[in-house]
């Protein structure tokens, strides 16, 4: 069997590899006519205050619906992140987020925050905080309706940039949060400059329902910590009911997981309201 190990191995790669090129080589010929189609969709799910599970914000999640197929975002962003698209992309959902508020407030809807993804690829455009701004004053919206979610990995990559665009965007208002936080190196040493006024922490931390007691002493540390900067904490990826309460024993402010609920469409969420 080791002997045969190599070659059979190799063809499971090769095949995959194909597999892969062909797919990136479909999805890089069809988004730009999927996006005038409108098959890009925005999702929202639901963020929760710990103390009563009431409704706090949403985060806009993008999905691709092709052919009645959702296609979910870790299929095509990173394709898109490394072609250019993710910025087009980026400004649909955004603009999508500024319809769906602004519905909300013309029916005199109960308002909540919502919360977009922000691409590392937008660092790369000095006018991206610009841009984010004219968009949002062409729809009315207060800055304080929308939150950008930085991923803690920009900060490592590309920490200048990352930092400014964050202190410009908390500087017109507009709220801003760290996504994935624990999730990679840990960036403990730039929390002091980050502008943030939300830890997302990374659902990694949550990834069974037993934590072990290292797992929860990292955790409630972040969280203390994270009181003492002043910056609220969201948990990522809760899934069961043990999991909120030992978050609500330490003191977590948010929640946002299957627990509650899954991304969903945004009729589906109005309901929630
Ligand atoms: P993210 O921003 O960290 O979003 C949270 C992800 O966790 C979402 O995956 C969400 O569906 C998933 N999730 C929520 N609750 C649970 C749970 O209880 N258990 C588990 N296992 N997962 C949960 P999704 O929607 O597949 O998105 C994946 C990533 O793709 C996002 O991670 C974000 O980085 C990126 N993304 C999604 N939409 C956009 C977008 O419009 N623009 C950009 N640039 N990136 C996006
Ligand atoms: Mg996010
Ligand atoms: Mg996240
Ligand atoms: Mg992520």
């Amino acid at each position: 069997t080791i002997k045969s190990a190599p070659h059979s191995t190799y063809c499971f790669f090769d095949i995959n590899m194909q597999l892969n090129l062909q797919r990136e080589a479909e999805i890089n010929n069809t988004m730009e006519q999927a996006l005038k189609d409108r098959e890009f969709v925005v999702y929202l799910q639901p963020k929760v205050n710990l103390h009563d599970n009431s409704l706090v914000g949403a985060e806009a999640l993008v999905r691709w619906i092709r052919d009645g197929i959702i296609i979910m975002p870790g299929d095509f962003i990173p394709i898109f992140e490394n072609n250019g698209f993710v910025v087009n992309l980026d400004f649909f959902v955004y603009e999508e987020v500024c319809k769906i508020l602004k519905e909300w407030m013309k029916q005199g809807k109960k308002l909540v925050p919502i919360s977009i993804n922000v691409s590392r690829v937008h660092l790369h455009d000095e006018k991206f905080v610009d841009n984010i701004k004219s968009l949002v004053d062409s729809y009315g919206i207060p800055y304080n309706l929308l939150e950008l979610e930085l991923t803690e990995s920009i900060f490592l990559s590309n920490t200048e940039a990352a930092l400014t665009a964050m202190r410009q965007l908390r500087g017109l208002g507009f709220g801003v949060s760290i996504d994935d936080f624990g999730a990679g190196y840990s960036s403990l040493n730039l929390l002091k400059d980050m502008a943030t006024d939300v830890i997302k922490l990374d659902k990694e931390f949550f990834g069974h329902d037993n934590m072990q007691r290292e797992e929860q002493i990292i955790v409630s540390s972040i969280i203390s910590m994270a009181k003492q900067l002043n910056m609220k904490v969201l948990s990522e990826g809760v899934e069961t009911q043990n999991q909120s309460d030992f978050l609500r024993s330490v003191r977590c402010d948010m929640a946002q997981g299957y627990l509650y609920s899954r991304p969903i469409p945004v009729g589906d969420f109005e309901k929630l309201i």
